[in-house]
């Protein structure tokens, strides 16, 4: 059997979405939207949408590329109103194509809606047969439209009263926007595992977001993130919130203090520049590199861990690859070869700091290992003597269900090889893994208690699709 999540041969993120509601902004409000969702590019580079409103009718624009290639001055001066939803989309179920791209818009009893959602639901297949038998097509292949679909068929009075119902329905990870004539309404999973928070800009205007970054970006902070299972609507009268469903725990994503988010968020209270530091500083306690001349990361998301290591062992850091930004990160590739090629396209390794010397290389985590050897063969061409690799992250062991696209466990390359076969594979003198425990300690509070883990560890905080059976 093929399961339906094993289509990818690439390590690839998930999506960013922001919503805002400006009553008092009404020209700007396309143009500060463009810059909240331009600010979680990083969370998805295939294609992305603005949906604005002005309290009669939804207006949308959505298209394949990056959030810069689609909007332009005129697009954006064709999304009038006062309040918006964004999304900018990895598709981690749903096919690449163009219906599928967000946010997806829909007519009900409660008008014209608009939404955008994040995460990777682990029932709708079920749902869409379900459904399907009541005679309910499906526009496209997406999950996002089966939770716009069971907003749409309620007979709840209103559309908080509706999200409630449908949240019953659904199993996963979803984080979601919904747009309507009068609101923006922010509402997450009870475990809570993709991230979404609420901000505010300086001049009282409310707005909600994957990531605390959207909101420094327009000149907001961040306030709070929502609660796992809490609907929040944003209207005229300012916040208001209700409980959709009852907090099943807290389950946040732990990759995204190692990988997804950016440095300049804040996730649960815990800045995750900070989180990634203390990742390097456990680092050196668990994996020591005495006698080593320099450390280095593998930019971006590798840099504050590595930062920390150097710190923490007393060894001179430097930045001796230099990341050419303009070319966007090597998973957008479609197939490897593509994707190898483009290390040497974006990596430039400095000579200067590396000729004759025994150097430490600082990644975030390795997943299926593609990259990684590329990375290590220009160090070595550029002179180094030996090369030390130091991951912020334990093995990536088991796949991710809930918005990551890493669902065939046989592409995970800690499950087919022993660490001493990967430190081979890629050609590392040494290879150090960060410990569980220590990535716990690095992010803080009770982590282990409230963050999942699962991809490292195995403990899926929703049960996981019936027909899909890992072996340990
Ligand atoms: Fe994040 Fe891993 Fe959990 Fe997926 S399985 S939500 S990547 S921690």
């Amino acid at each position: 059997m093929v399961f339906r999540h094993q289509k990818s041969q690439e390590v690839n993120e998930e999506c960013g979405i922001f919503g805002i509601f400006a009553n008092n902004r009404t020209e700007e409000i396309s143009r500060t939207a463009f810059f909240g969702i331009f600010a979680l590019q990083h969370r998805g580079q295939e294609s992305a949408g603005i949906a604005t409103t002005n309290g009669h009718e939804i207006f949308m624009h959505r298209e394949q590329g990056l959030v810069n290639q689609i909007f332009t001055e005129k697009n954006l001066s064709e999304l009038p109103g006062h309040s918006a939803i964004c999304h900018t989309r990895y598709s981690a179920t749903g096919a690449s194509i163009k219906r599928n791209i967000q946010p997806m818009v829909a007519y009900t009893r409660y008008g014209e809606i608009a939404l955008a959602h994040n995460g990777d639901m682990v029932n709708t297949p079920e749902i869409r047969e379900l459904l399907g038998k009541k005679g309910i097509d499906f526009d496209t292949t997406s999950d996002s439209e089966v939770l716009l679909r069971l907003i749409s068929l309620s007979d709840k009075p209103t559309v908080q009263e509706a999200i409630s119902q449908a949240m019953s329905v659904v199993k996963g990870a979803y984080a979601c926007v919904v747009l309507t004539k009068n609101e923006v309404i922010g509402f997450k999973d009870p475990k809570g595992i993709r991230p979404l928070s609420l901000g505010r800009l300086e001049d009282g205007t409310f707005a909600i977001a994957s990531e605390s970054c959207a909101f420094s970006t327009i000149g907001g902070r961040v306030v709070r993130e929502l609660e796992p299972g809490e609907i929040v609507t944003l209207d005229k009268n300012g916040v208001s919130s209700v409980q959709g469903q009852k907090k099943q725990g807290n389950a946040l994503c732990i990759f995204e203090y190692v990988y997804i988010a950016r440095p300049d968020s804040n996730l649960n209270g815990v800045p995750v520049h900070l989180a990634r530091k203390r990742m390097g500083e456990e680092l050196a306690r668990e994996c020591p590199i005495d006698g080593c001349d320099l450390v280095f990361p593998i930019p971006n998301t590798g840099i504050q861990a590595a930062t920390g290591l150097a710190e923490a062992s007393g060894v001179p850091f430097a930045q001796a690859i230099v990341k050419n930004h303009y070319i966007h990160r090597t998973f957008i590739r479609p197939n490897q070869a593509m994707r190898e090629n483009a290390v040497k396209m974006k990596l430039i390794p400095l000579r200067e700091l590396l000729e004759g010397k025994k150097v430490v290389m600082v990644d975030d985590s390795i997943v299926r290992g593609t990259t990684i050897g590329p990375t290590i063969d220009l160090i070595r061409d550029a002179g180094a003597k030996e090369v030390h690799v130091r991951i912020a992250c334990p093995k990536y062991l088991f796949p991710c269900f809930y918005g990551i696209d890493t669902c065939n466990r046989d592409e995970l390359i800690a499950t087919r090889m022993s660490e001493d076969e990967i430190r081979r594979h890629i050609g590392a003198d040494s290879l150090g893994y960060l410990s569980l425990e220590g990535l716990f300690r690095a992010v803080g509070g009770d982590a282990e208690n409230t963050c999942c883990a699962a991809c490292l560890n195995g403990k899926y905080p929703v049960e996981i699709p019936s027909d899909y059976k890992i072996s340990k």
